[in-house]
């Protein structure tokens, strides 16, 4: 869905307690949605705080750490790739 103009003004006329409620659920579908990899064979980096599943972990979570994305028949696939991203600055 594009963002039009009518939704940037509906967003603007929104009052405090509806724009907390739209960011908690924006910040929603940012942790469950695959981050976008446009095309296949393009390779996307992610920085991502990780929860090890620990009982008692007090450090959770942990990070951030580099993940990299990239599309595969149609699957958006991630792998661990580290503290430091190889050969980059990162952002
Ligand atoms: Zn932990």
């Amino acid at each position: 869905m594009p963002i039009t103009r009518d939704l940037i003004r509906e967003i603007r006329a929104m009052d405090h307690y509806d724009l907390r409620r739209l960011q908690m659920l924006i910040r929603g579908l940012l942790l469950e949605d695959p981050p976008p990899a446009e095309s296949s064979g393009k390779v996307s980096f992610r920085q991502e705080m990780v929860r090890c599943g620990k009982d008692g972990c007090t450090k959770c979570p942990h990070g951030p750490y580099w993940y990299a994305y990239w599309r595969e028949g149609g699957r958006t696939r991630s792998r661990y790739v580290g503290k430091e991203l190889p050969g980059q600055k990162a952002e």
